[in-house]
């Protein structure tokens, strides 16, 4: 296995190697109220790939994520993430391992964008670096195309640029295992790409990645595996390839859709069927 290049800062833990197991869930469940929102769920995700989570709205993607973060105790079944259980970590720590970008943001403080990606680095107070903090934080800034907004004030921002500087917060973080939740729901064409990319960067470079998506395009694209999730529980979970099926997609989301090949490539082009409708 290859070592990771990168300087991971905290002396916590050995730098993560690719093939190393990130987060690892074990039939987790969590119900409220008697229903299950997370139901029987096993999923390992490793240094160096990408997961794409997907499913209908309500599936329970969200609370998933929650579980693998820490940020939810499951019900039943354990988390591990670099084989050590949750429970097991101070926050601190934890956050020296994982990053979490959640589905929203609230920050009604008029922090500054500089001053919300440098919260990032609060786990690494007091631990050597490589990189002085300013490095790290311009990079973030640069990464996500926000470095122009360095001096605003966060609640002044659009939806999208939000969503950027909370990703550069992340990023800032250098964790080595990601979790995005819809980090490009409210973002353009170009910006969705350039997060994806970066995604991928990172997991080249030996991140785990989990990313929550809608767009099957993109996480056909840019995954390594897809997760599918439907009331609570994984219906399917592979390589794009596999899992994204006309019958599979079609039942999950209750539409029929069109699985087609970009002319003259492979690539995956995952439409709804259209039939029928206004243009037909
Ligand atoms: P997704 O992210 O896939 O859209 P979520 O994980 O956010 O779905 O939610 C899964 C289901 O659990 C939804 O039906 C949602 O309404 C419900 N749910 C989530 N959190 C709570 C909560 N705190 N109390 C009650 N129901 C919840
Ligand atoms: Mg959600």
């Amino acid at each position: 296995m290859r070592l990771l290049a990168r300087n991971r800062t905290a002396a916590l833990a050995p730098a993560p190697e690719v093939g190393a197991i990130g987060v690892r869930a074990e039939d987790v469940g969590y119900a409220i109220a008697g229903r299950n929102l997370v139901d029987g769920v096993s999923l390992t995700v490793r240094h160096g790939e990408i997961v794409a989570v997907l499913g209908p709205n309500g599936a329970g993607k969200s609370t998933l994520l929650g579980l693998l973060t820490g940020d939810l105790t499951p019900h039943h079944g354990s988390v591990r993430i670099a084989d050590r259980a949750l429970s097991d970590y101070s926050q601190r720590e934890l956050a020296l391992r994982r990053g979490v970008l959640p589905q929203s943001v609230t920050l009604s403080f008029p922090f500054t964008v500089d001053e919300v990606v440098r919260m990032g680095r609060a786990p690494h107070a007091g631990l050597p670096s490589e990189e002085s903090e300013d490095t790290i934080v311009a990079r973030a800034l640069a990464e996500t195309d926000v470095a122009h907004l360095a001096d605003r004030a966060y609640p002044s921002l659009s939806g999208g640029e939000r969503a950027r500087v909370s990703l550069a917060r992340v990023l800032a973080q250098g964790a080595p295992v990601l979790f995005l939740d819809e980090p490009t729901a409210a973002l353009d064409l170009k910006h969705t790409e350039d997060v994806l990319r970066l995604a991928r960067d990172r997991a080249r470079r030996g991140d785990a990645v989990v990313i929550v998506l809608h767009d099957l395009n993109l996480a056909a694209a840019y995954a390594d595996r897809i997760a599918l999730l439907a009331q609570g529980r994984l219906v399917a979970c592979g390589p794009p390839e596999q899992v994204c099926t006309a019958p599979v997609l079609s039942e999950l989301y209750g539409h029929p859709v069109e699985v087609l090949r970009r002319p003259g490539t492979d690539e995956l082009l995952i439409l709804p069927s259209r039939r029928g409708g206004p243009t037909a």
